[in-house]
């Protein structure tokens, strides 16, 4: 975990406060910026939400909690502005929704706290922070999709050891909110467990979910969004197999749903795989058959993620796949 998270919110105490939230690791970075901050002082945080959250949200990186790495967690100068998600130096770092690529520097404006940073704007007031990076894998300004990778995880800055430095920042740039619930509430498990998702829900999960309905004989069109149709076949589906027939798409449903693939297979079920892949910028056509292509894709992002690699996709590959 981070020292550095910590003390930079120390940090920030010497800035003009303004108006944003002292525990705001990024506080500092909005004051004085030639971007716009994006702050719609009207628009309700659960207006924002609520659109974003058809948007689609993804797990920023696979890896574990460390202990005192949690939101608000006790540090030197104020409370941890974020959550730290630890694993090896070079496992992938996503975007946790679609935006725009506002801050790509040392420290994120904080004299080097917090290594490399990227923040990420998506929009409504809600930005995303990521730090301690070893590797930027997106420009300035770039508009990025939910799950393409723009960074690897690393130990830049001041730390004890590689991790990611995940902060959100709702209603504003500089007002932090526990990643963990704000996450869990679009339907991700930061911690790596199988996302969650309602009806309602838009994006490649659902494309997915339907695909593999399909492939389990409840035809229906890959359209993305998982209207009362999706919904309603999926508790049928629940139904049949004995689990509580809610038409959410969660930790019980999904290891029912999923198949184990490799390459050979061909079918509505590799399709989904295809989407999922693709959703993490694989650049795949999702056209059914599992050959060479998908089988690397498949690797490449096991590797990248720290999982075993061997161009499989069961269960743990499809959970960090769908998270
Ligand atoms: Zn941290």
């Amino acid at each position: 975990m981070c020292d550095s998270c910590a003390s930079a919110a120390a940090a920030e105490e010497a800035r003009p406060p303004a108006r944003l939230s002292r525990r705001g690791l990024l506080a500092g970075v909005g004051l004085g910026l030639a971007v716009p901050l994006g702050w719609v002082p009207g628009l309700t945080a659960t207006a924002s939400a609520a659109s974003l959250k058809n948007g689609g949200w993804c797990n920023p990186a696979l890896g574990r909690f460390p202990a005192g790495g949690h939101y608000g967690a006790p540090r030197g100068g104020g409370p941890h502005a974020g959550q730290d998600i630890t694993n090896t130096t070079g496992t992938a770092v996503y975007a946790a929704a679609a935006g725009t690529v506002i801050r790509r520097q040392w420290g994120g404006g904080l004299g080097g706290r917090t290594g490399n940073g990227l923040v990420l704007s998506h929009g409504g007031g809600q930005y995303t922070y990521y730090g301690h990076l070893s590797v930027y894998r997106v420009g300035l300004n770039a508009t990025v999709a939910a799950g393409r990778r723009i960074g690897d995880m690393g130990a830049t800055g001041n730390v004890t050891g590689p991790h990611l430095h995940f902060e959100v920042h709702s209603g504003g740039l500089g007002r932090t909110v526990d990643p963990v619930s704000f996450m869990a509430g679009r339907g991700v498990d930061l911690g790596g467990g199988w996302s969650r998702i309602d009806p309602g829900a838009r994006g490649r999960r659902v494309a997915a979910i339907q695909y593999l309905m399909t492939q389990r004989g409840y035809g229906l069109t890959a359209d993305g969004y998982y209207g009362p149709v999706s919904a309603g076949a999926v508790k049928r589906f629940q139904a049949a197999r004995g689990l509580v027939a809610d038409g959410q798409v969660g930790p019980a449903t999904w290891p029912h749903l999923v198949y184990t693939l490799r390459q050979g297979h061909d079918g509505h079920h590799v399709r989904a795989l295809q989407t999922v892949l693709d959703k993490h910028g694989a650049g795949l056509v999702a056209d059914g058959g599992f050959g060479s292509v998908t089988a690397s894709a498949v690797r490449a992002y096991q590797s990248v993620n720290r999982l075993v690699v061997d161009g499989v996709a069961g269960a743990v590959t499809w959970r960090a796949l769908v998270g």
